[in-house]
């Protein structure tokens, strides 16, 4: 189903980069497709999520057990990320106590790579322009937490609890400017249920939100 669904878009998808890259054509057919080739990249996105949250929602699901290094697995959704982040000159600040024991734990790599990616991602579209984004990793008795936070827009109280749901998003003209699909959070806590851990977020608007992923040492299930 995956590869049914991913090969037309990829076909529109390539039409329309040839058109507007090699045809001559006037500004409002060129306004046309790109509205199509727009289009089409997000019901590419969405096709992806959906598929993701279908794969990891059978009772089968079960994560991989591999030793992961946290600090190298943040340093890397960073360095992927930093360049969006420059279009909007936000700074993404990454700190951790350096102690003893390491930040390894027994996780999936894959989960914990998409779950930091959407949090920062976020973090970053809905950020300030010239903005911060601080990932921090703390280790105390039980969990090993990751907390993103940023100095952005901010989500008032009374949406705090529905964000985690399908296709929810505060303000959907401004979460469709920044690609939003409103599945990102959605897939977020499906990913950290699936890894035994907990997810909470703290917000203020105006002033920024907080998330934090608490994750247990041995995240098998
Ligand atoms: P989307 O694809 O719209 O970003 P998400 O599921 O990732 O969907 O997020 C749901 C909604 O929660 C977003 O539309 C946005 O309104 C809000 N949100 C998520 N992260 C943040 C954040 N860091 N700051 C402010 N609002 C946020």
């Amino acid at each position: 189903a995956a590869h049914e669904l991913r090969t037309p878009i990829s076909v529109i998808q390539s039409h329309c980069e040839y058109c507007l890259d090699e045809l001559k054509l006037t500004d409002s057919v060129r306004e046309e497709i790109e509205i199509i080739y727009k289009k089409t990249t997000y019901i590419g996105q969405l096709i992806s999520q959906l598929l993701t949250i279908s794969r990891t929602d059978k009772h089968s699901f079960k994560p991989q057990k591999e030793e992961v290094d946290l600090t190298l697995l943040i340093e890397s959704v960073i360095e992927e990320l930093q360049q969006k982040a420059a279009y909007k000159n936000i700074s993404l600040l990454f700190e951790y106590i350096p102690q003893n024991e390491s930040y390894i734990i027994q996780g999936d790599t894959m989960l914990l790579m998409r779950m930091i990616y959407n949090l920062i991602e976020n973090a970053i579209n809905y950020g300030i322009n010239g903005g911060c984004v601080w990932v921090n990793l703390i280790k105390n008795q039980e969990n090993t937490d990751i907390i993103i936070k940023d100095n952005g827009i901010g989500i008032e109280k009374e949406h705090l609890d529905k964000i985690w749901n399908r296709f929810y998003r505060v303000d959907k003209a401004r979460s469709r400017s920044v690609g939003g699909t409103g599945l990102g959070l959605a897939i977020t806590k499906h990913m950290i249920k699936a890894l035994n851990g907990n997810i909470k977020v703290e917000s203020e608007l105006g002033v920024g939100s907080k998330f934090i992923i608490e994750l247990p040492f041995n995240t098998e299930l």
